[in-house]
């Protein structure tokens, strides 16, 4: 098995029948690049950029996030790498920011509520994004989208930021694309609108099984209804995937479902086109894939879709064994 993964780093992610998805990786700090190279890594799906303002007691500098995020790219040579605005707030503290206390933190005041609201925060990870463009393939997230309003609103901030640049004489690449995490509900609802508008999608699992269960995906007592086999969930991920299909836009999965052996089977049925891990994963994901064959698994998504617990779809997908 490890002679099997060995030569499966330096190959594309191909299904049995031919079929050709992206395995990307998460990863938050540019120290995980070699990881993700090591594993065979086709892109970062996900850079969650918390981390380069958590461990300090001020917010980092434009030159601090700007050589963070060109080390990034220029180690992934071309290869698309994805990062996350900004995701802080609610749970995950920055003592400097004096953020007030909250009954509920991950429905609160986070992410892009925060960065719409603290403008000046936002700017300068933008900028510091944008002068880093010219070096590698950056695609910017923004997370915790809830409306189309302020997906609206922070592509704005993006661009004004970008003709400010340009104004300056300052390079920016022409061709970002510029993208959402669906990880509330009523964003993957009213995927086929958004679909219009954005140039991909991530869907955030984590917090979207959270929000669709209201279980708290830190509360061990309702562990029991945090279940991404949840029939509710895949119809979610299906309507998310469809909707952008639609519209010619590609949607990748950047929760840790992307890299569940269960949920890998239904995933590929269901047409996602990127699957966004921890790099330790992604060379077991490339090896069951390329034992699956997308036409039998859309069969077999097609069947769980219309089952009616968790515990039903996990057995249907052990019987494929
Ligand atoms: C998610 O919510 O699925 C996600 C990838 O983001 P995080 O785990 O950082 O909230
Ligand atoms: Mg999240």
């Amino acid at each position: 098995q490890m002679e099997e993964w060995k030569q499966l780093r330096t190959e594309p992610t191909v299904s049995k029948d031919g079929i050709h998805v992206e395995l990307a990786a998460n990863i938050g700090t540019p120290n995980d690049v070699a990881g993700v190279l090591d594993n065979g890594g086709e892109a970062v799906g996900l850079y969650r950029t918390e981390f380069l303002y958590m461990g300090r007691d001020k917010l980092p500098s434009e030159n601090v996030q700007y050589n963070a995020y060109k080390t990034v790219l220029e180690q992934m040579e071309g290869k698309p790498v994805v990062v996350r605005t900004l995701d802080i707030g609610g749970d995950k503290e920055l003592p400097y920011l004096d953020l007030p206390k909250e009954m509920n933190p991950f429905l609160g005041f986070r992410a892009i509520r925060l960065c719409l609201d603290r403008q000046d925060i936002f700017r300068i990870q933008l900028r510091a994004l944008l002068r880093a463009s010219v070096h590698g393939n950056l695609r910017i997230m923004f997370p915790m989208i809830a409306t189309l309003a302020e997906f609206r609103a922070a592509k704005a901030v993006l661009l004004e930021e970008k003709d400010k640049l340009a104004a300056e004489g300052i390079a920016v690449a022409h061709d970002i694309q510029i993208g959402i995490m669906v990880e509330i509900p009523s964003t993957a609802v009213l995927a086929d609108v958004f679909a219009k508008e954005v140039d991909f999608f991530s869907i955030g699992t984590n917090d979207l099984i959270q929000y669709t269960m209201a279980a708290d995906r830190m509360n061990e007592q309702v562990s029991y209804l945090y279940q991404p086999y949840n029939p509710a969930i895949l119809r979610l991920v299906k309507m998310v995937i469809d909707a952008a299909h639609r519209e010619g836009k590609w949607v990748g999965m950047c929760g840790e479902m992307a890299g569940d052996a269960v949920a890998i089977p239904i995933l590929l049925g269901l047409g996602l086109d990127e699957f966004s891990m921890s790099a330790s994963s992604i060379l077991p994901a490339r090896s069951q894939i390329s034992k699956l064959s997308r036409a039998d698994m859309e069969r077999l998504a097609e069947q769980a879709l219309q089952l009616g617990t968790a515990e039903e779809v996990t057995q249907l997908v052990q019987s494929l064994q």
